[in-house]
């Protein structure tokens, strides 16, 4: 057993300083390949710690707004170079502390590095337009304005992409931050602040506090200093935080759960679906936003893509990610879990076969560990709770439909929308798909779980409040529009 005196305990990074909570009380944050291993403690700090963080971020937003984008641009620079020689380190952290395997988390945080230096190169493009005036002896434009200072809340699943997404663009518009990640992912997100501190940003331009969501991210929603919310979690929470922002007047933006689909047409590549399906539905556990969690197929191309998925599905080799050779890791906490199981279960009640899987996993060395099989069921009712209902586990849900319209149909009919796939050859289902697909990313021939830095990322319907994050978008959420009319 790890003894607490031999694990480092991580601070609140307020004003430029690593500082304690008040009440000098600790969460452990335990690793869920081995739940002996504790990877750190982080502060469960109160609302008095948020307030200072707060305060720090208000009195410093002046100053860091008053320099050039070039200027705060150069920072961001900074601490991509800081985050990319410290790339393997902290992604073994984030592997020990949440679960996925190191080649993925490897990935996140080069992912990191190059949407710090893409928000870098932001501060030196356009802002704005020059609009005609009715007024012939007159210039009228629109410039930006930052929002002042902005809560990041944040979840456990990218613990070093999600909160970099949100800071970079609202440091570079401007704006100072106050960070409330994801409490079992505190380490990882100390390291990152870290970066940022090494690269000797204005103190007070980045705070983080880490707490209870409760407590710290509520805090944030409520604050009177907080200008602006940006959360990226599930949709209970976020409908709350939305509420919260709305009823005190602060901007705010929601990035919330997905159900997503994916559509295999009669004509499609099998191979290339089985891939796909697998790759987008099973790879960080299923723990993605953007996971591939229903899988509604022709019933002419049905059994053979069935047989071919479950070939390659008994091929997945689950374990502790910093092993090599290891393809998925265990699910990130016990309770994600237990809410994995409880999906199972509820499957086989309403009728679902399960065809694969469905337990939780014992292979050698993972009985410490938050394990379950990679699970498929078949037979699947697109009204049943596991194709309703957001899993976040590696669990697919075949279902079969008659025709490409059927299987659109079956694909919008759930609350969420963020994003969906279609595999086919024919370019008529293709257009049919980006049409009618209620989705915010929609995918031809590659899986849902896929994301680029430079374009926005957002869902439709209940995945998000129908803001865009990342790329140019982003400046939509982090600055106000000020419209300009010069006369001399
Ligand atoms: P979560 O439980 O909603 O938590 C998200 C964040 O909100 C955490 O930092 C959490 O703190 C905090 N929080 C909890 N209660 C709060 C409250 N009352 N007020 C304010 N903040 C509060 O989500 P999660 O389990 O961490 O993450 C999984 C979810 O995120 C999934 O639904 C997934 O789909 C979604 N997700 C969406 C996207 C996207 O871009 N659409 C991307 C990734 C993940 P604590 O955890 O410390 O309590
Ligand atoms: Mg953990």
């Amino acid at each position: 057993m790890t003894t607490k005196t031999e694990v480092t305990t991580y601070l609140n990074f307020i004003n430029g300083e690593w500082v304690g909570s008040e009440k000098g009380e600790v969460d452990a944050s335990i690793n869920p390949a081995d739940r002996n291993e504790v990877v750190g403690y982080v502060q469960k700090s109160t609302a008095l710690d948020l307030d200072k963080g707060v305060q720090a971020a208000e009195e410093a937003k002046a100053d860091w707004s008053a320099l050039s984008g070039a200027e705060r641009g150069n920072y961001l620079y900074k601490v991509a170079d800081i985050l990319e020689s410290r790339l393997d380190e902290i992604a073994k952290t984030m592997t020990r502390e949440m679960g996925k395997t190191f080649p993925e988390a490897k990935g996140e945080t080069a992912r990191g590095v190059a949407i710090l230096r893409y928000y870098a190169g932001e501060g030196m493009r356009k802002v704005g337009d020059v609009i005609p005036s009715t007024d012939a002896g007159a210039l009228m434009l629109t410039t930006r304005a930052p929002l002042g200072v902005v809560g990041v809340i944040t979840p456990w699943n990218f613990p070093v992409a999600i909160p970099i997404w949100k800071m970079a663009p609202a440091l570079i518009y401007g704006n100072t931050v106050v960070l409330k990640p994801a409490q079992d992912t505190g380490v990882t997100a100390a390291k990152v602040i870290e970066c940022f501190e090494a690269a000797q940003l204005p103190a007070g331009v980045v705070n983080m506090v880490t707490g209870p969501g409760s407590v710290i991210g509520q805090g944030l929603v409520e604050h009177e200093g907080v200008n602006g919310i940006t959360f990226t979690g599930s949709d209970t929470v976020g409908k709350r935080v939305g509420q919260g922002a709305l009823a005190r007047g602060a901007k705010y933006q929601l990035e919330m759960g997905g159900k997503n689909p994916v559509i295999v047409a009669e004509d499609a590549d099998l191979d290339l679906a089985v891939e796909a399906t697998i790759s987008g539905g099973l790879r960080s556990t299923g723990q993605k936003c953007t996971a591939t969690s229903r899988v509604i197929v022709h019933r002419d191309v049905y059994d053979e893509f069935k047989e071919k998925l479950l070939e390659k599905v008994a091929e997945i080799k689950v374990g502790n990610g910093l092993e090599d050779g290891t393809w998925m890791g265990p699910c990130a906490s016990e309770s994600q879990l237990n809410t994995v199981l409880h999906y199972i279960e509820k499957g086989k009640e309403e009728g679902a076969e399960l065809l694969y899987g469905g337990k939780k996993y014992v292979g050698e060395g993972c009985d410490t560990g938050f394990y379950v099989e990679p699970t498929v069921f078949d037979s699947v009712d697109n009204n049943m709770t596991i194709a309703q209902e957001e899993i976040f586990g590696p669990v697919l849900a075949l279902i079969k439909v008659d025709s490409a319209e059927k299987a659109i149909q079956v694909a919008n009919d759930v609350q969420f929308g963020l994003s969906a796939s279609i595999f086919t050859t024919n370019i008529q289902k293709m257009l049919d798909f980006i049409k009618h697909m209620d989705a915010g990313l929609v995918r031809i021939n590659a899986e849902s779980a896929g994301v680029e830095l430079q374009a926005p990322f957002g869902g439709m319907k209940q995945s998000s409040s129908h803001s865009r994050e990342q790329g140019q978008a982003a400046i939509e959420f982090f600055t106000s529009i000020k419209t300009v009319f010069v006369k001399g």
